[in-house]
């Protein structure tokens, strides 16, 4: 058994999907280390070797594992706890630091480390062109954590500021309307038209993009392999042979 000044937590990003987009330093990390925590479909995008220790658990448990991976990095283990994209972006880093907050003291003392990974919107945007080339924000549609109303108020907030906006978690099976109320939000917001980004399952084999204009978009276009990014009122579409590309240009004025 090492002692628990050995011991050190990471909380990575893994990327969209693609293992080229995995930063060598999270590659580094998951090399050392003997524990590896997170949601099931992000632990299985870890290859198994002698030595290491898969902990995969459900979704809604963020607090658990949380308080499961400072327990065994204060006990000496190396411990990776994984997300996908970026791990600061609706994902573990907030809630491994909410349980050092109200947790034991001596997790203060450990060795944590947040290593960035190419968040979902980033990933989107690029494949897309450049939609978030001018200001923009990014709104999580879940209502898990939050109440339905400071959602819906940031969104008219967001499209009146002319913000183009990324959409994370748009639309699942627990949660089939809340997309839908924001696309009328957003309509009834906006005096004029603007195109709207799907980018499903963006750097893997299923990934799938395209482009409609707001009036066209339904909320049966997103599920929760879904980044949705609405065009600002600058933002516009390049018509090419090889397929369109969707830009904000750097300049209001
Ligand atoms: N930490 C993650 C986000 C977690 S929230 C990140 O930084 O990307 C999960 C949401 O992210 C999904 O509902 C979807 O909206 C988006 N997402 C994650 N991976 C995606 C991908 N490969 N393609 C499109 N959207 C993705």
């Amino acid at each position: 058994m090492t002692t628990g000044t050995t011991g050190w937590l990471v909380i990575a990003g893994l990327g969209p999907g693609d293992a080229a987009l995995v930063t060598p330093e999270v590659t580094g990390a998951l090399a050392q280390a003997t524990d590896v925590i997170g949601y099931i479909p992000y632990v299985a995008r870890i290859a198994p070797r002698a030595g290491l220790r898969l902990h995969a658990t459900d979704n809604r448990v963020e607090l658990d594992r949380a308080g499961h991976a400072l327990t065994l990095a204060a006990a000496g283990a190396r411990v990776v706890v994984v997300s996908s994209g970026d791990p600061g972006v609706f994902a573990m880093a907030a809630a491994v630091f909410e349980a050092v907050e109200t947790g034991p003291s001596a997790w203060r003392d450990l060795d944590i480390r947040v290593l960035p990974g190419i968040t979902a919107m980033l990933a989107a945007s690029a494949r897309a062109g450049a939609p978030l080339g001018h200001d923009f924000c990014a709104i999580n549609l879940s209502d898990n954590l939050k109440p339905w109303d400071l959602i819906e108020r940031r969104v008219r907030l967001a499209a009146e500021a002319d913000f183009a906006i990324a959409f994370y978690n748009p639309r699942s099976k627990a949660r089939p309307d809340g997309f839908g109320r924001a696309l009328e939000v957003l309509r009834d917001t906006y005096g004029d038209d603007r195109p709207v980004l799907f980018a499903r399952a963006v750097a893997t084999p299923e990934e799938r993009l395209h482009i409609v204009a707001l009036p066209d978009a339904t909320a049966e276009m997103a599920d929760m392999r879904t980044m949705v990014i609405i065009g600002s009122s600058l933002t516009r579409v390049i018509a090419r042979p090889r397929g369109p590309i969707l830009y904000t240009p750097r300049s209001a004025t």
